[in-house]
Order: structure tokens, then sequence, then C-alpha cells
């Protein structure tokens, strides 16, 4: 594998970073993931915007402009054999003596890697997956795509624990997202989704996801889902770049609906697959009204 750091292009196990790094000592970076098809990174400018809006959010604007983002994103592309890929960046504050205010002299630490895109397999697709529910005690800043990420790993890893493949979060008796995918759900036929604020992550997906129901007549809805929503909903779907549009089909140990991915998670999936698929073969990345479903 074929690394970025600060302007160098390297194998990943020559790559070196400090150990004063704020990164490291302090978690003081944000990051961003673009999945990339058939050697075309896709949505990425989504994903450059909410990079800069993290970097903003961080107070490190000015990591924006240190490097050619395009063509680090195509240069891991390239150098690391195309085809499906899953394109990591991170800027973290860089490094400086071990002091919780920022350096008088900032120095970010720039890197990026590509790895193979592992989206979920047609057995997973079909089935859907298990998720647990838990008590979001994360910060109030969701909305940055921080690398501080430890309340995220251990609610994850308190879904594998339970033989679930995510761990969805309630704050204060309303639905956010997933421990890392947003969440939408279905009640009497409608979509819903909680709005983008500073209680979750403002996934690519989840707009890709939204623009698709809006140009295809999917009855939708933006608005604060209550946690008897999300435990009566008919289907519940998480989103993310890595595991595309994924059917939940059960809640804490109880089947969602029948059990089995419910018409509009089959409907949403089927038109993100066939959107990326478009995209994989020179499409626009931008759903037009009445995309055949
Ligand atoms: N929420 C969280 C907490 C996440 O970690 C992720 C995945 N990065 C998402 C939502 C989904 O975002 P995206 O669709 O941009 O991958």
């Amino acid at each position: 594998m074929i690394v970025h750091l600060n302007g160098a292009w390297l194998p990943a196990d020559e790559a070196r970073v400090s150990v004063l790094d704020r990164g490291f000592i302090f978690g003081d970076g944000i990051y961003e993931l673009v999945p990339v098809y058939a050697g075309r990174a896709f949505r990425l400018d989504e994903h450059l915007a909410r990079l800069r809006n993290s970097l903003a959010e961080i107070r490190l604007d000015q990591a924006a402009h240190l490097c050619d983002w395009h063509a680090v994103v195509a240069g891991l592309i390239e150098r690391n054999g195309g085809g499906d890929l899953s394109v990591y960046l991170q800027v973290t504050r860089g490094p400086a003596r071990r002091d919780h205010a920022f350096p008088a002299h900032v120095k970010p630490t720039i890197f990026g890697m590509a790895t193979p895109l592992v989206t979920p397999s047609p057995e997973l697709v079909e089935s859907g997956v298990a998720a647990i529910t838990a008590v979001d005690y994360r910060w109030l800043r969701c909305n940055i795509k921080a690398i501080s990420l430890l309340a995220n790993v251990l609610l994850r890893q308190s879904a594998v624990d339970a033989g679930a493949a995510e761990c969805i979060l309630l704050r204060d008796g309303y639905l956010t997202e997933g421990a890392a995918s947003n969440i939408f759900v279905v009640v009497d036929d409608l979509l819903l989704t909680p709005p983008k604020d500073h209680l979750i992550l403002p996934g690519i997906t989840y707009d890709l996801v939204l623009e698709l129901a809006r140009a295809n007549g999917v009855p939708h809805e933006v608005r604060e889902v209550s946690e008897g929503e999300l435990r009566a909903a008919g289907e519940v779907i998480m989103t993310s770049s890595s595991r595309e549009v994924l059917s939940v089909t059960s809640l804490d140990g109880m089947p969602v609906g029948n059990g089995r991915p419910g018409p509009v998670s089959r409907r949403l999936l089927g038109l993100y697959r066939e959107f990326r698929t478009a995209f994989a073969h020179g499409g626009t990345g931008t759903p037009r009204s009445g995309t055949p479903s």
C-alpha cells in the first residue's frame, strides 16, 4: 500500500509521524472516507466540502489549502491499483509540545491511504443485519468528523459483542444515528430520518438517499424520530459510504417488521446500487428526477 504523508508518497510501513503529533496525543484532528468505484471517487466534491467544514469547525481551516486534495485522492487511487477502494484522508494539528491549547506555530499532519472497499455481501444484503440500541453518550459536536472516536469505538464494539452489526443511538428519547452510520426508519410507508444538526454526522450517503427518494417519489420526511417510532418501525435502514444502504432486520433481539428487508429498503438499495453502478460507468453522481428504478 502506498500512502500520502505531508506531500510524500511512501510504502505504508515506511511512513512515520511524531509521537508528539496532536492526533496521537489528543485525537486532535479530523478525517474523511471516500468510496471509489472503478477508479472514480464517488461524490468527491461533497466529501471534500465536509472535510473543509470539519477543518473549519476545529479551527484548522488553513490545512485545507496545504495540498491539492483532488490530486491526493487521484494519486492514492492510481498508486493503489484503481478499482473499488476506500480512500481515507486525515488531518491533525501536527506535532507540538504537549499542551491542550493550540501551539503558536501549527504544522498540520496530512495523511492519506487507500484500502480495498469492502461492501456488504449479497447474503447480508438479502438477510439484513442485527442492531442493538444504546444511549448516545457522545459529545455535542457530532457533525465534526473527528478522529477522536472513543465513544463510537466502544459503542460499535458493544454491538459486535452482542453479535450485531451496528449500535443505534438514542439521545433524550430520540434517534440520532448509528455508531458509524446514519439511520432511516419507515413508519406507515413514510421514510423518516433525523435532521442534520450537531447531534449527527452529515452523511454523504444520507444526502444521496434523500436525493434518490426525492427524485423517485419515495414519500419521506426529515424530522425528529422518537424511540417509540424506532421500535415500532416497519423498516430500519442504516447508511454509510462502506455499508451503502443496509436493512436492519432485528433490533435488540426483536424482529423489525417481519424480520426481512422491507419494500422501501429494497427500493432504496436498488436505486443506490443502480446509481453508483452508473457512476462507475461514467455517470455524473447527481440523481435526476425519474431515475429509472
Ligand atoms: N455517522 C457516523 C457516526 C459515521 O461514522 C458515518 C460513517 N463515516 C456515517 C454517519 C455515514 O457517513 P457517510 O455516509 O458519509 O459515510
